[in-house]
């Protein structure tokens, strides 16, 4: 290994993000119409043609997305919503914000997403939805969680923030995630994600209600949209008939975003092609646990995550690799763990908590180089003494 390479930090992410989206962005500022506008009708059609879903609604953020998805599908008040713990904590907070109960089931270690098997028994008479997650863009088993709701007739909700770009073999072909394969799918472009606006998100759905309310509710509430305001002949009073939010994307925002989703294609084959290698790379370490790709699934590898060797701390290796250049993360967060969702007879959500506390997160991103990620392969090994 090069001195050079060992002084600079091997960052955890970093976004694909350049001269087209800047040039991009001059577009809606140079036009005078900053919000909600063109950009934003053009960036919701080329999301939806690209996931082969019917409709797209963009918003401010995946957080809102899951928001405007819950109320859509009629969540309310002493409702249930059947989701996992292990995930970042706007999952379970957005069943709060409709002052719903999340009931937290646990995960399959192999992928780190819901295990179908255990939702049956969470089900009450006060569950109204299913929310899933594609966990780091490895999507979930959704044939089998839909045979569980489809049979209890409940709405399935897909928290797909990290799944832009990952794929899942459905009816004798891949298709991609928001598809639409549940009710609502949910997208966000944080930069963390996989292609990012700064800020943003997107609801995908085929059920032609529910995108009215979206529209709808990420505005105010208000009945006619800018746009049909904007370019009609006569005066148009609008009515706001039911409380709404401001939940817009801006058109700078879509603007960079309709960018990014002409980069993601090369996004996705690049992150493919360095998380098959990690798997290769890593294979030869003993001990350690790698995450399992089912053969249906074609994940994005939105995060890079694997299982340390019992005798390793997680601490103590991810000290170790940062002492070396390295950044890494720990395992997802378990929301059950934070106040808010704190209660006297506590949890039994084994797997969840193991992944957070055993697994780390290695860096990834597109222009990662073959040398700096044997560097990080190498730093793993000597900071685990495996
Ligand atoms: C990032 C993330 C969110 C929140 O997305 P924002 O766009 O930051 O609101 C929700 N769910 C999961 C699984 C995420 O990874």
């Amino acid at each position: 290994m090069t001195t050079e390479l060992k002084r600079r930090t091997i960052p955890l992410t970093r976004p694909l993000i350049g001269e087209a989206e800047a040039e991009a962005s001059r577009r809606p500022i140079m036009s005078g119409w900053l919000t909600q506008g063109p950009e934003v009708a053009a960036f919701e059609q080329e999301f939806a043609a690209y996931t082969g879903a019917q409709h797209a609604t963009a918003v401010s953020n995946c957080t809102t997305a899951l928001h405007l998805a819950l109320l859509a599908v009629g969540v309310q008040a002493g409702d249930e919503v059947i989701t996992v713990s292990h995930s970042y904590v706007a999952t379970a907070n957005v069943v709060r914000y409709c002052n719903a109960t999340p009931v937290f089931i646990d995960i399959d270690p192999a992928t780190s997403n819901i295990n179908p098997a255990l939702i049956e028994a969470a089900i009450t008479e006060r569950t109204t939805a299913i929310l899933c997650v594609h966990q780091m863009g490895m999507p979930c088993d959704l044939a089998g969680i839909l045979a569980v709701t489809k049979r209890h007739n409940l709405p399935l909700i897909e928290d797909a923030a990290c799944a832009s770009g990952s794929e899942i073999f459905w009816d004798g072909r891949w298709e991609k995630v928001g598809k639409a394969h549940g009710d609502i799918a949910c997208f966000s472009f944080h930069p963390r994600k996989v292609i990012t606006t700064g800020d943003g998100g997107m609801l995908t759905t085929n059920n032609a209600e529910y995108n009215t309310q979206f529209r709808l509710l990420r505005q105010h509430g208000m009945g006619v949209s800018d746009r049909v305001r904007h370019s009609a002949n006569q005066v148009i009073f609008e009515e706001h008939a039911v409380i709404g939010y401001n939940y817009r994307m801006t058109d700078v925002q879509a603007a960079i975003g309709r960018e990014q989703l002409k980069r993601l294609p090369d996004i996705v084959a690049a992150r493919r092609r360095i998380g098959t290698r990690y798997l290769d790379l890593l294979t030869n370490i003993p001990g350690l646990t790698l995450p399992h790709e089912p053969e249906w699934a074609r994940t994005n590898w939105q995060s890079f995550w694997m299982r340390l060797p019992t005798h390793c701390d997680q601490r103590g290796v991810m000290q170790a690799m940062l002492d070396r250049g390295v950044a890494t993360r720990r395992g997802i967060m378990c929301a059950h763990r934070e106040k808010p969702y704190q209660r006297e007879d506590g949890y039994n959500l084994p797997e969840s908590e193991r992944a957070q506390d055993r697994n780390i997160i290695l860096p990834l991103y597109p222009q990662m180089t073959d040398e700096e990620q044997d560097y990080v392969v190498e730093m793993l090994k000597e900071s685990c003494h495996a």
